[in-house]
């Protein structure tokens, strides 16, 4: 159904907000194809801003908190989580946003929910879901997120799901599956060139501080290297730990810099007429070539030197074992499982409830049941 938007008065409405700060390109409220459930529209909040606010409400964004980016909750507690990430790369997403003139609350929603479908242990967990349902359609984070929106959070008493518009939805499905013919909305696009620039910059810090890599190792990389000779020019010799900051800030906004730069020049010499028209360029949003290939290199040497650090694989392999166990703990003894998940195999099949309910744990959820379900046992 599409919004209908009565002002209140002496308040502006959102169309009006709308009208005055974004650009034409930009994915209007007024254009929003609205939710699945027909809905009465909020008197003084806009429809994607409503999507925010269910989306920080629901069960499975307070759960990020407990779960791991990279890096377990045993290993300290200065790195990243599953949360700070969301919101580091809402706040970039933001700003990049801003810039453009494109519409904040539906790039706010879309940065808040992007992860919101990750399972315990991060990608570890994910590849262990997978295994275990590949007879059963596999599992992915993506396309789980959807699940959760749609299905699985129960907050309102006439349908399942959050019932988001379907701009955020579609947003979503696009990370699941990116054969789509068209590409996405920009607000789409920003939020996935925000979540690169974020992870890039946080996943550098937080190895350094770790003592996984040192900034020397780094430097050996052409956008460290440049980013350290910029820190050294404006701010002089700095000490180790205020070094490491320094190149972090810089990364991010170097990255973010570069991004607007492109962006900025392509919008304004071929300014789409609106927001379905910007789905049909040429153009996507992301770095300048010269810089994508340095970003390369970059991830290149964490996915190396960080990501299959012997400290993680030990992780991974943990993780993993305890998953599997509980998969197939869960599958052959159904009545372990919370009622409503024994009741929702009915209908997806056990194999994809079961993995449905783990991939809601946390990880220190994940464990406990794991100990409390193996105790005494040697699981193999
Ligand atoms: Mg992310």
């Amino acid at each position: 159904m599409k919004p209908d938007f009565t002002a209140m008065s002496g308040l502006q409405t959102i169309v009006e907000r709308e009208a005055m700060l974004l650009a034409p390109y930009a994915m209007h409220s007024a254009d929003s194809r609205g939710r699945r459930h027909a809905e009465t529209e909020h008197a003084y909040r806009g429809p994607f801003q409503r999507d925010r606010d269910r989306i920080v409400h629901s069960a499975a964004f307070r759960r990020l908190s407990g779960k791991m980016q990279v890096f377990t909750g045993d290993m300290g507690d200065y790195h990243r989580t599953r949360l700070t990430h969301t919101h580091e790369v809402a706040s970039i997403a933001r700003t990049l946003g801003r810039s453009l003139r494109l519409n904040e609350d539906l790039i706010e929603a879309l940065a808040l929910f992007h992860d919101i479908g990750h399972p315990p242990y991060g990608h570890a967990g994910e590849e262990a879901l997978d295994q275990c349902l590949q007879d059963a359609g596999g599992f992915s984070h993506n396309q789980y997120a959807l699940t959760i929106a749609e299905e699985l959070e129960i907050r309102y008493h006439r349908f399942p799901g959050l019932n988001l518009t379907q701009e955020v939805l579609e947003g979503q499905a696009v990370r699941a599956d990116k054969r789509a013919p068209q590409q996405p909305l920009l607000e789409v696009q920003v939020v996935d060139v925000a979540d690169s620039i974020t992870y890039d910059a946080h996943d550098t810090d937080d190895a350094v501080k770790l003592g996984l890599v040192t900034l020397d190792d780094l430097r050996r990389l052409e956008l460290i290297r440049e980013t350290m000779e910029n820190v050294q020019q404006r701010f002089g010799t700095l000490n180790p730990e205020l070094t490491r900051k320094a190149v972090v800030h810089e990364l991010i906004d170097v990255q973010v810099s570069d991004v607007l730069q492109v962006a900025g020049a392509y919008l304004s010499e071929h300014p789409p007429e609106h927001a379905e028209a910007a789905r049909c360029l040429e153009f996507r949003l992301g770095p300048s070539q010269g810089f994508l290939e340095k970003k390369m290199e970059l991830e290149r040497f964490l996915y190396a030197q960080v990501y299959r650090h012997p400290r993680l694989i030990a992780m991974r392999t943990r993780a993993q074992h305890r998953l599997k166990t509980l998969f197939g703990t869960f599958v052959d003894q159904e009545n372990l499982l919370p009622p409503r998940f024994r009741k929702r195999g009915q209908s997806v099949g056990i194999e994809r409830s079961v993995a449905d309910y783990l991939a809601g744990m946390t990880d220190r959820f994940c464990e406990q049941k794991f100990e409390q379900l193996t105790a005494g046992r040697v699981v193999g």
